[in-house]
């Protein structure tokens, strides 16, 4: 067969990919009876949220994805701060970061669709070294993942000698090859004295190593590393919130700093919160994280009240659903992993996820 690309010329990775998946056609948009009757069950479950004259514009894309997804043998994992439409409309798994890590180790689907941010995306490829993992939208960064290198957890052992190093999940592959163990906000201070040492860096954000070293007898040594979500709210202002509204529940995510987790009820991971919520049926609550957490568990917490004061993650906010379809229509954004870094990463992942089970 004769090519018209010279023997050395590089293929795109999503041309690579639709070689080994195959191709599909781009389905027909169209807001038919089929549709409506078939994205009936969806739209309850979103409701509250998403108004009734914008459905019709949202569920033929809904329904192609899940029709895309049995075609292409994909699972859509999606973060808790996904929006409303993703969360409810086509996420096969939903949670935080260790749920779905954990996921990510047991589907036996032949692509994994991420929907969350990058290092997510690569913490999946890590655990499947041998599917294809699309992130929609590879540019879905993250500051707490942008604030460490590889280099600086070198430099960090190297001036540290025997201290172990913890990175939090929000890293990339190659800042978590150097690392020890990971661990995620649900299972921090579990993983820090599992270690049985009294000192550890848990790196890279300061805020959730100052919340866990305030649980433990292990000196928590820090990284300077922040979510530009979560460091935005302020003691004050939870204050403020609690003076206006006195019945109201406050709920925090470990991101946010000490003298915000102080001013609250409870503090955890977005599982914990939702856990939370769930337990406790609040009449009035306020969940102190990324604004899609509220409207996601709204569905599913009838009668408690969600009082929404929250900052959104423009980095979670790329994925969107029409991102979704072309990812699996296009077998785009595949996410790699050099083999080398995703071996020694699979150590630091596998052994946080072993000391859950
Ligand atoms: S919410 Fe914060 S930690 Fe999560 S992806 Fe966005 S910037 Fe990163």
């Amino acid at each position: 067969m004769i090519s018209s690309r010279s023997a050395c010329e590089v293929r795109p990775a999503a041309e690579l990919a639709i070689d080994r998946h195959g191709a599909v056609n781009r389905p027909d948009l169209a807001y038919t009876e089929e549709v409506a009757r078939e994205t009936a069950p969806i739209y309850e479950k979103v409701k509250h949220i998403i108004p009734a004259i914008e459905w019709p514009a949202l569920a033929p894309t809904i329904h192609a994805i899940n029709k895309l997804k049995k075609e292409r043998n994909a699972v859509i994992l999606a973060h808790n701060y996904m929006t409303p439409d993703i969360y409810h409309g086509v996420a096969d798994v939903v949670g935080d970061s260790l749920q779905l890590a954990i996921e990510a180790t047991r589907t036996s689907a032949d692509v994994i669709v991420q929907c969350g941010v990058h290092f997510m995306a690569e913490t999946s490829k890590i655990l499947n070294p041998s599917k294809t993992v699309l992130i929609p939208d590879s540019r879905a960064g993250c500051s707490l993942a942008e604030s460490i290198t590889a280099e600086d957890v070198r430099a960090l052992r190297e001036r540290n000698p025997g201290v172990p190093i913890i990175t939090y999940v929000n890293t990339s592959a190659a800042v978590k090859a150097e690392c020890d163990i990971c661990c995620t906000s649900s299972n921090a201070v579990e993983v820090v004295e599992s270690l049985g040492v009294d000192r550890v860096f848990l790196i890279p954000d300061k805020y959730l190593a100052a919340n866990v070293a305030r649980k433990t007898n292990v000196e928590v040594l820090v990284w300077d590393g922040a979510c530009e979500v979560h460091e935005r709210f302020t003691a004050q202002e939870l204050r403020d919130y609690r003076k206006t509204d006195p019945d109201v529940k406050i709920i925090a995510h470990p991101e946010c700093p000490p003298e915000v987790v102080d001013e609250a009820d409870f503090a955890g991971s977005t599982k914990h919160m939702i856990d939370w919520v769930k337990e406790k049926k609040p009449a009035k609550v306020m969940m102190i994280t990324e604004c899609s957490m509220a409207d996601n568990v709204a569905s599913e917490t009838p009668g408690v009240d969600y009082i929404r004061p929250c900052n959104l993650c423009p980095h979670m906010k790329r994925i969107t659903l029409s991102k979704i379809l072309d990812a699996l229509i296009e077998m785009k954004e595949e996410v790699t992993v050099d083999p080398a870094v995703a071996g020694l990463a699979r150590r630091a992942v596998e052994r946080m996820i072993n000391l859950k089970s």
